[in-house]
């Protein structure tokens, strides 16, 4: 029997396969969350950013009064948008987060991105994204990691969180990370799919104990629905599913090629959290663990990596690009 789970730097264990809450509606967040732990979903990978923390926390919480799980089966990870990096900000932001969860604590908090914005009082603009207004307009503030890193740790001195991690980091910012941590780096969430590898920061982070979880597994599949700006690298570069060691695979093993692309990454103790709407989806992006791919067949999808980023405010941002991947 394949493993379920993974073990943070914690010590915490993790699912090695979640749902993820980017673009499910707030509207139909708490439907959608209940019925994925109908279907067996235990970790939810929230944010700020995706504006559905609370929702998502009322359907786990109507499973746990149903009976269907207990908390300490459900994990969530959820995340600090960039414009609260400062210490203050960013304690009060995470207590917000946890209250609007309303699940007591946070499995797995992370810093979203490792650029701070200026800060926007979310009690006046409550979707703040990249942007400081309707213009574009981004604005950077001059806050080291540091002082994020120091705040999310008192998170977990204080109970709010009990592993934390951070997201879209190259392995310099980690390694600068380990001269000063006092909690362990739990987990590293990345952009990974056969497009976009990244083999030495994976190994850095594994070699490190830090759990490397994957994002937009599916690669372009994610983005061609976003406006022309996110979603044109997508629009230029053939689906993943119609790959040809991706295709011939799910015809080998007998499985979609989603589930493939998502044992690919899970087989090399990768998390996954696909996002679906759709309930049969949703139940066969689960189902990826009762089958093995050859090394050599793991390699032929490796193969098809171009270094192509989907997630990259250096292109999305064309007002003022932050080039944080460079
Ligand atoms: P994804 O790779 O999970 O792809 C989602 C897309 O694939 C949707 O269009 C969905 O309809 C489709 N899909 C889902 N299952 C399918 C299946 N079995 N067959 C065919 N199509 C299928 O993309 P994602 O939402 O970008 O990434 C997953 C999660 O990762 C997000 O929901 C979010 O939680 C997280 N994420 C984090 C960051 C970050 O900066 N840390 C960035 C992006 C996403």
């Amino acid at each position: 029997m394949a493993k379920t789970t993974v073990t943070l730097a914690s010590g915490r264990e993790m699912p090695l396969v979640g749902f993820g809450l980017w673009k499910v509606p707030k509207t139909t967040a708490a439907e959608t969350v209940y019925s994925a732990i109908k279907a067996g979903y235990r970790l939810f990978d929230g944010a700020y950013d995706y504006q559905n923390e609370k929702e998502a926390g009322e359907g786990i919480r109507r499973a746990i009064s149903e009976g269907l799980v207990t908390r300490e089966e459900i994990f969530i990870t959820t995340k600090l948008w960039n414009n609260y990096h400062r210490r203050e900000h960013a304690v009060d932001m995470a207590k917000k987060q946890n209250e609007a969860w309303g699940l007591g604590y946070i499995d797995l908090f992370l810093i979203h991105f490792p650029c701070a914005l200026k800060y926007i009082d979310p009690e006046v603009r409550r979707y703040p994204a990249w942007w400081m207004d309707d213009n574009g307009t981004v604005e950077q503030d001059r806050v080291p990691i540091r002082e994020t890193w120091e705040a999310l740790e008192e998170l977990v001195e204080s109970g709010i969180a009990r592993s934390i991690g951070v997201s879209n980091f190259q392995t310099q910012s980690l390694y600068d990370i380990q001269t000063y941590n006092r909690h362990p780096i739990s987990s590293l969430q990345i952009e990974h799919h056969p497009y976009l590898v990244q083999p030495d920061l994976i190994k850095m982070a594994q070699e490190a104990g830090i759990v490397v979880t994957a994002y937009s597994s599916f690669g372009p599949q994610s983005f061609l629905e976003l406006p022309p700006t996110f979603s044109k690298r997508a629009n230029d570069i053939p689906l993943l599913f119609d790959a040809d060691p991706v295709r011939a695979l799910s015809a080998k093993y007998n499985v979609t090629p989603a589930q493939i692309l998502l044992r690919w990454a899970t087989q090399r103790n990768i998390a996954v959290i696909p996002k679906s709407n759709n309930p049969s989806r949703l139940a066969q992006n689960l189902d990826v663990l009762g089958f093995d791919l050859e090394v050599s067949e793991i390699e032929s999808i490796s193969n098809l990596d171009k270094g192509l980023r989907f997630n990259d405010p250096g292109f999305y941002l064309p007002n003022h690009p932050l080039r944080i991947f460079g």
